[in-house]
């Protein structure tokens, strides 16, 4: 049995009754279905003392080359973590929340009518938050968010390894010219020529469309995944990437569609939630400095299949970095 503390240390919780479902400990008392809307309920704060990870939307969209509508990606995955904060994490046993104090800081604000201010938006407000020594979990919004995120992060740790899971690679070039290119296809070609990620300590698992200039990345295409397994994709990752300080983004459109239906670019032919979840869980030894969930688009969702997807994705690694706090896995 894994080894609890006695009262939930992250502020602002609600008291610690003991919760009807009989899952005992911190977990806060309230119907599963009275999510107001902060991930996992965690408090919303800007006030970031004492806090050790956060939380935050990124109600990004612009940059989409197919459908909007991934600015209410971190709205629906913060919703989709409804369930997740009623029980006992799975398969560890323990709440994380009792190892890791975790608040949400909201969405960042950025003005959509001056578009290229956007990237400077989000990197200020990503470093405003990492510099408290705080980890970075944010939600997209499309995927161009990942670059400012990257600069940010990349400032405080240096170039990093970038492990990305998608169905595009996102390294097509961009069109020549001086401005970032608001586009969420190109932005690692952008990240890479700026040196915010290591190029031999990278890799993208899921890809089924085609560049033809890989910019020195490992991929681990989508058929490479189905033919040889979670196991045997985790351990080529945990490889390339070492010891190396990682940034871990997730293109919720690595999943087939059937999977992640809710999502701006849908390519067939993707990962299964069970593929990625075990090769995601099998990440905890890495150096992963911080990390994204993007390309939720909930208007094309079915029955929140791509939000929980998103949320159980973020909420993983959250037990993971309880596991890193001394949280006991029972798995
Ligand atoms: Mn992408
Ligand atoms: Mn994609």
């Amino acid at each position: 049995m894994a080894k609890t503390p006695k009262k939930n240390a992250h502020p602002g919780t609600a008291p610690a009754a003991a919760p009807s479902g009989g899952a005992g400990g911190s977990l806060v008392p309230q119907q599963t279905y009275s999510n107001i809307g902060t991930f996992l309920r965690v408090p919303r704060a800007h006030d970031l003392r004492g806090a050790d990870h956060v939380f935050l939307g990124i109600p990004y969209d612009t940059a989409t080359t197919f459908r909007p509508g991934a600015r209410f990606g971190p709205q629906a995955t913060r919703l989709g973590s409804a369930q997740l904060c009623e029980l006992k994490s799975f398969p560890h046993g323990f709440n994380p929340l009792d190892y890791v104090k975790a608040v949400d800081y909201g969405d960042v604000y950025f003005d959509h009518s001056m578009p290229h201010t956007i990237p400077a938006a989000i990197e200020e407000t990503a470093a405003g938050i990492i510099k408290h020594g705080c980890f970075l979990t944010s939600f997209g919004g499309d995927h161009f968010v990942t670059y400012p995120l990257l600069k940010a992060h990349a400032a405080k740790y240096g170039p990093l390894a970038l492990i990305h899971f998608d169905a595009h690679p996102d390294t097509w070039p961009e069109t020549e010219g001086k401005q970032v290119e608001l586009n969420h296809g190109t932005m690692f070609h952008r990240a890479v020529k700026e040196g915010l990620i290591v190029p031999s300590k990278s890799v993208q698992t899921g890809i089924r469309t085609w560049v033809d200039d890989k910019m020195g990345l490992t991929v681990l295409d989508a058929p490479f995944v189905h033919e040889n397994g979670a196991r045997a994709t985790l351990e080529q990752i945990k490889k390339i990437v070492g010891k190396h300080p990682a940034y871990l983004t997730i293109d919720i459109d690595c999943l087939d569609p059937s999977h992640a239906p809710g999502t701006g670019t849908p390519v067939a032919g993707g990962l299964t939630t069970a593929q990625l979840f075990a090769i995601l869980r099998g990440l905890g030894r890495l150096n992963i400095v911080g990390m994204d969930v993007v390309e939720v688009a909930p208007a094309y969702d079915q029955a929140e299949i791509t939000a929980i997807a998103a949320a159980t994705i973020a909420y993983d690694q959250l037990c993971l970095r309880a596991i890193r706090k001394g949280a006991k896995s029972q798995a």
